[in-house]
C-alpha cells in the first residue's frame, strides 16, 4: 500500500472533472518536487495557478511505499544529498520525518571475490576515487567536456567499482556522461538517508497544495496570446505554463506542442537523456543476520558487476540492492525474477548460500518502464553539460522549464528539482507583471 497516494483530487469536486474548461494565470505541469515547489511559490505570492498531475499521487520520482510489515521503502529518491545546503532537511525537521546524519554514505564493508577486504585495502579504493576526481577536475579546468570513460584510464585499479559509483550518481555508464555532471555538482559529501522515506517527506510537504491528480496533459498550444493546455479532463487557458516533466517525457512527445518547441530546446532535451537506476528490496526473516552485520556491503568480483547492498537498513528486515545504467535497463527488461536473482547472488557471495532461504519476498522499482518518467534521472551526454542551462531558459515568456534536469548544480536530485521549481515560478510570475 502506498503512503503517497492519499491526496484527493482537489480541483473542483472530485469526479466532475471530465469537462474541464478553465482560465488561470499559470499552469504547472507535474506534481513532483519541482512542480510542488513552483505551486507553493505561486500560492504564497497570491498568483492564480493550477497544478496538473497525470498520476494518482504526488511526488513523481519521490515515492515511498509501505511494505507488508509496515516499513517504508523508497522506490525513488532516498538520500538528502548535500544535507547542509538541502532545504528538505529543515522541512523534515518541521514535519517530524526521521532521517539519519552521515558523512559520505556511512560505513561500508568491501568484499572482493567473496573475501572481506582489510581497512588498508578499503583505503586504496578511497585513494583511487580521489585520484579519479582530481583527474576529471583537471581535464574540466582545461575546458574539455568529454565522457568520464575518456577522462580515465579504464585499466586502473578499482575501475569497475569506481564506474559503478559513477553509474549510481548519474544513472548512466561512464561512456554516456559528461565530466561536467561530476565536477559541477555541488557536493558537500553529506548524504542523509530519510528513514521514513523521502517520498513520504515530499508527500507530507505537498499537503497544503491543491493538485489535480489523474489529469494527463496532452498538448500545449502556445500560438497566439497565452497558452492553451489540453488535458485528459478538459482544456485550460492560461497566460503561461511551467513544465516540470522529465526529459524522458519531453523527448517522448507524449505532450504535443503547437508550434513545435524551438530547435535549440529539442537539442537540449536530446542532450540530456534519462538513464536508469533501480532499487531492489528483498524482505528477509527477522534475525537472518548476526547483530554486528555491517550496514552496507559492496560486493565485487572479477566476473560480476559490483553491487552495493544495504543490510537491514534502520533495523528493517530487508536488504536493498542498487543497480544503474545499462545493467539496470537489462535487469528491468529481463523481469523482476532476474533482479531478485542478481541481488540474491551478490548476497550469497558475501553471507553464504543459506541466506537465500531467509528471503520472503521482493519489491523493486522499474523507472525506465514508468511512462510518466521514462528513466531515473537526466545525464548530460559528453560535450553537452551546457545544455542544462539551455533547457532551463523560457520560451517566448510563455513556457517555463523546471525539474532536476534544468538545475546546473543540483541536477539529478530531489532538492535540485525543488530549487528549479522556485526559480521557474519566480520567472513566470515576473513575466505576468
Ligand atoms: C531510483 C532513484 C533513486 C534516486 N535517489 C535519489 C536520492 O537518493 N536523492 C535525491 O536527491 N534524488 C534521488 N533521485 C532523483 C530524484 O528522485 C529526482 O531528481 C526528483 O524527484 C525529480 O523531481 P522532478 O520534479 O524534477 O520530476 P518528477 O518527480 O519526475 O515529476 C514530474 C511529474 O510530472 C508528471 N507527469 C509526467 N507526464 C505528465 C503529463 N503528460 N501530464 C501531467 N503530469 C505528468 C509525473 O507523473 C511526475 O509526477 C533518485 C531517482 C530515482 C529514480
Amino acid at each position: 500500500m502506498s503512503v503517497t497516494n492519499r491526496i484527493e483530487c482537489k480541483f473542483g469536486i472530485p469526479g466532475v472533472l471530465n469537462h474541464l474548461h478553465m482560465n488561470t494565470d499559470i499552469v504547472v505541469i507535474g506534481a513532483g518536487a519541482a512542480g510542488i515547489a513552483a505551486a507553493k511559490y505561486l500560492q504564497s505570492n497570491g498568483v492564480a495557478y493550477l497544478l496538473i498531475e497525470a498520476n494518482n499521487r504526488v511526488g513523481g520520482r519521490a515515492f515511498t511505499e509501505l511494505m507488508a510489515d509496515g516499513t517504508p521503502f523508497d522506490l525513488g529518491c532516498h538520500w538528502m544529498h548535500s544535507a547542509s545546503i538541502n532545504p528538505f532537511v529543515s522541512i523534515a525537521d518541521e514535519l517530524g520525518i526521521r532521517y539519519e546524519k552521515r558523512t559520505g554514505y556511512g560505513s561500508t564493508q568491501l568484499f572482493r571475490n567473496r573475501e572481506a577486504l582489510s581497512m588498508e585495502m578499503s583505503d586504496t579504493l578511497t585513494e583511487a576515487l580521489l585520484m579519479d576526481d582530481r583527474c576529471i577536475r583537471k581535464i574540466w579546468m582545461e575546458g574539455k567536456d568529454i565522457s568520464v570513460y575518456d577522462a580515465l584510464d579504464a585499466t586502473r585499479e578499482w575501475s569497475s567499482v569506481a564506474d559503478y559509483f559513477t553509474a549510481l550518481n548519474t544513472s548512466v555508464d561512464v561512456d554516456k556522461v559528461s565530466i561536467g555532471d561530476i565536477v559541477e555538482y555541488e557536493d558537500t559529501n553529506e548524504n542523509w538517508p530519510v528513514v521514513d522515506g523521502y517520498g513520504a517527506l515530499v508527500n507530507k510537504w505537498a499537503n497544503d497544495v491543491p493538485v489535480n491528480l489523474n489529469t494527463k496533459v496532452r498538448s500545449v498550444d502556445w500560438s497566439g496570446s497565452g497558452v492553451r493546455i489540453e488535458t485528459s479532463k478538459g482544456n485550460i487557458a492560461a497566460k503561461c505554463v511551467i513544465l516540470t516533466v522529465s526529459t524522458g517525457v519531453l523527448g517522448s512527445r507524449h505532450i504535443r506542442f503547437t508550434p513545435e518547441l524551438p530547435i535549440l530546446k529539442s537539442e537540449a532535451i536530446e542532450a540530456l537523456p534519462m538513464g536508469n537506476y533501480n532499487r531492489i528490496r528483498l524482505s528477509v526473516r527477522p534475525r537472518s543476520f548476526d547483530v554486528d552485520v555491517p550496514e552496507r556491503v559492496l560486493a565485487s568480483s572479477q566476473t560480476d558487476l559490483p553491487m552495493s547492498l544495504s543490510i537491514r537498513p534502520y533495523g528493517f528486515d530487508c536488504v536493498v540492492g542498487l543497480v544503474a545504467g545499462r545493467y539496470a535497463d537489462w535487469l528491468e527488461k529481463a523481469g523482476p525474477a532476474a533482479s531478485v536473482d542478481a541481488v540474491g547472488q551478490q548476497l550469497s557471495s558475501v553471507f553464504g548460500a543459506n541466506i537465500l532461504q531467509c528471503v520472503t519476498g521482493d519489491r523493486q522499482s522499474a523507472w525506465r518502464g514508468d511512462p510518466l518518467s521514462l528513466g531515473a534521472y537526466s545525464a548530460a551526454t559528453p560535450g553537452n553539460f551546457g545544455q542544462r542551462s539551455r533547457l532551463a531558459k523560457p520560451v517566448a515568456d510563455k513556457i517555463y522549464f523546471a525539474g532536476e534536469a534544468t538545475s546546473t548544480s543540483h541536477f539529478c536530485t530531489c532538492h535540485g528539482a525543488m530549487l528549479t521549481g522556485y526559480r521557474a515560478a519566480h520567472e513566470s510570475m515576473n513575466s505576468l507583471s
